[in-house]
C-alpha cells in the first residue's frame, strides 16, 4: 500500500486490472443457491467493500470468506455486470 489518502490512492485501480473476478453458483446444503466470486487475490483491493457493493446490487445477503466473497442467491448475471463496471476482468463458470 502507499501513502497517499484514501481520495488520491489508485492502488485498487491498478490491482483491479491485473485480477480476474471468477463467478460461480453452486448448491449448497438444503439446495441453497450461492454465488461465489473468487480469484481476487491482490490485497491492495478491499474484499469487504467490494462484497458491500455486490450484496447492494443484488439485494442479497452475503459473506467474505478469506478472499471470496459470497452471495446467497444465484446472481451470476448482475454481479458480473458490477464487477465489469468497477473494473474487474470477470469469467463466469
Ligand atoms: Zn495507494
Amino acid at each position: 500500500m502507499c501513502a497517499l489518502p484514501d481520495d488520491l490512492c489508485i492502488c485498487q485501480e491498478i490491482a483491479k486490472e491485473q485480477q480476474k473476478a471468477v463467478i460461480s453458483v453452486v448448491r449448497r446444503r438444503y439446495g441453497k443457491m450461492v454465488t461465489t466470486v473468487e480469484g481476487i487475490e491482490d490485497t491492495a483491493i478491499d474484499i469487504g467493500q467490494l462484497a458491500k457493493i455486490l450484496k447492494g446490487a443484488c439485494a442479497s445477503g452475503g459473506t467474505v470468506k478469506g478472499r471470496t466473497i459470497e452471495l446467497q442467491g444465484d446472481h451470476k448475471k448482475k454481479a458480473a455486470r458490477v464487477l465489469e463496471q468497477n473494473g474487474y476482468q470477470v469469467e463466469v463458470r
